[in-house]
């Protein structure tokens, strides 16, 4: 069995094909002088020949899957336009008299060379890039076919060392089952793509393509983020069982999509999506989401060599607001920094990033970035109900700065002429304990809280929500973080405005019914956990929440509360979410 990271949910059983980039042996020679110009022009009609085929699997993906899949070709294009690649390549053959491939070859490595200092997942996933075009010209070069997913004769497990985003496009979908790569995190190409066409995936194997052969039995087992190679008869049939429980139980929740998140005493909860761009959204809305709580805008910064266009963003706000109407969707300004990822923007390395320079932090420095993206936010808003949330806010002043510019903003495009939404509500997370200590000052100026409990857990407790070796100590039920969500609650409460949850605490069995209980208004979880929050929700009655918490608050250990919430409603909710409680409506 090896271990890597869950990038799209599922269990899938099926014979292994190896996604082999073959390695090609590449002949190194030095050509004549009067060669040059030929061999010049061998590479340019390599490189116009690798734009075509992109530009067709672009045109591919757009009509087959979407507009922001297709958008990935961009860079691509632009790798192959890029003079770093191709005029260094031309100088090579030209000065050093190498043939074609191998002054590919070397630029390419010297490409690896120069970043090598500067690791960080976007840069990574750049030199993918680079590899993949490059190998794709090498191809064209020599005239050899390139592997692909296109023409698969059977159903296929596949297995790569990694999957390029033209891999993926030009896939025949119907017949691949799962992904297992070598390389890639939950945000590289290979595990969007495999969430969006909701294909189970787990990445970051690191050597899954050295350990099955083709044709071998595999299991990916996309919710926990392995892969089994040549599974013994009995862990088949474990995890067909748990294939057929876990898509019976899907097709059972579904009956939920149309009712209310409502307790069985009749309190109704907002039960929102968190969602990373425009192609989630109908995910979120076909599992019966009452709009979108949280709109990661970060994912549409990432993955490329510059920032979005005011334009292309209001394209994918627009998107998301017209397909949650009539519910409203709340878009949080960027929140680059801590362990997210890669940008087109210089964030320098920190030896504490999750303290540095992140969140509205960042914007309220690069004024001009925010408020391209506040632009196209209010712009987006006249399309349906868009509410504005500033991520990561640990005093007021911030929240002044940025509601200051939000007005900068809006008088701009008065000016401007251009049309826009004037009635946008604004909102913060709280996720910083200073936040959460002086909400009741915060809750004068904005118009919505949303509790970041991922954040905010990480801060209050000094636990890195990213490091394997404090995880223990991460502890949403700890008194303090309890206390404090109580605290934040009230003082929305007593200023009128409601206050949201959006980390994963308010998909947690036993935290989601502590936040009801505490008061929380809304809840904000993945698209696919949804129904199974509802159905929760919908067994449980919200005045026994509320007694629930109030004991909570009295207690004095992690231990204490979990044991005490276990006892009061564990094996219940466990009951409810296996689907053997009769109770649940
Ligand atoms: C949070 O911190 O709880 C949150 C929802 O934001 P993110 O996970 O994007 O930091
Ligand atoms: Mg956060």
């Amino acid at each position: 069995m090896l271990k890597g990271i869950p990038a799209s949910p599922g269990i899938a059983i099926g014979k292994a094909y190896i996604l082999d980039k073959e390695n090609f042996c590449i002949l190194e020679y030095r050509i004549k002088k009067e060669e040059v110009s030929k061999e010049v022009r061998r590479f340019k009609r390599a490189v116009e020949e690798s734009k075509k085929q992109i530009l067709k699997i672009k045109e591919k993906v757009r009509e087959k899957i979407g507009e922001k899949e297709a958008n990935i070709f961009q860079s691509y294009l632009s790798i192959l336009e890029d003079p770093l690649l191709i005029e260094e390549t031309v100088k090579k053959i030209r000065e050093e008299r190498l043939n074609a491939e191998t002054a590919l070859r070397e630029v390419c490595e010297s490409f690896l060379e120069r970043f090598k200092v500067v690791q960080t997942e976007f840069i990574e996933e750049r030199f993918r890039d680079i590899e993949d075009i490059a190998e794709r010209i090498l191809h064209n070069l020599l005239k050899r076919p390139i592997m692909s997913l296109s023409h698969l004769e059977e159903n296929i497990i596949v297995v790569a060392h990694n999957l390029a985003p033209s891999d993926t496009a030009s896939m025949d979908k119907d017949k691949v089952l799962g992904f297992a790569t070598d390389v890639g995190g939950r945000t590289s190409h290979a595990a969007i793509m495999a969430r969006a066409l909701e294909i189970p995936a787990v990445v970051g194997l690191r050597n899954v393509t050295k350990r099955v052969r083709p044709g071998t039995t595999v299991i990916v087992d996309g919710d926990r983020g392995r892969v089994i190679i040549d599974p013994t008869p009995s862990q088949i049939r474990s995890y067909q069982k748990r294939k057929k429980v876990f898509l019976a139980y899907k097709e059972k929740l579904e009956s939920l999509k149309l009712l209310p998140a409502q307790t069985v005493d009749g309190r109704e909860i907002e039960l929102a999506a968190n969602i990373a761009g425009p192609e989630e959204v109908d995910l979120a809305v076909e599992n019966g989401a009452e709009g979108v709580g949280l709109y990661r805008t970060e994912y549409l910064y990432m993955n490329r060599p510059s920032l979005p266009s005011e334009e292309e963003q209001l394209e994918a706000y627009k998107t998301v607001a017209e397909k949650v109407y009539p519910h409203s969707v709340i878009i949080r300004t960027l929140d680059i920094g801590g362990d997210k990822f890669l940008s087109p923007l210089p964030v320098p390395r920190e030896i504490n990033p999750f303290m540095g320079w992140r969140g509205i932090r960042l914007s309220l420095e690069l004024v001009d970035v925010f408020k391209t993206q506040i632009r196209a936010i209010l712009r987006a808003a006249q399309y349906g109900k868009v509410k504005i949330m500033f991520p990561l806010v640990s005093s007021l002043e911030e929240v002044r700065e940025a509601n200051h510019i939000l007005l900068e903003v809006k008088n701009q495009l008065e000016k401007e002429g251009v049309s826009f939404s004037n009635s946008v509500e604004v909102g913060i997370m709280i996720e910083v304990p200073s936040a959460a200590i002086i909400a009741d000052v915060l809750a004068k100026e904005v118009d919505f809280f949303s509790l970041g409990t991922n954040d905010l857990i990480q801060y209050t407790l000094a636990v890195d929500r990213v490091n394997e070796k404090v995880a223990h100590l991460y502890q949403p039920l700890h008194p303090t973080i309890l206390r404090l969500i109580d605290s934040v609650v009230k003082a929305a409460h007593r200023e009128n405005i409601w206050v949201g949850a959006c980390g994963e605490m308010a998909n947690d069995p036993l935290g989601m019914p502590v936040l009801l209980g505490l008061g929380v208004d809304e809840l904000s979880v993945a698209p696919t956990s949804i129904l199974e929050v509802k159905k929760v929700i919908r067994s449980i009655s919200w005045e026994e929440t509320q007694r629930i918490a109030s004991h909570l608050l009295s207690l004095s250990t992690s231990q204490q509360t979990r044991r005490y919430l276990e006892g009061k409603i564990g094996r219940k909710i466990r009951k409810i979410l296996k689907g053997e409680n009769n109770g649940a409506r």
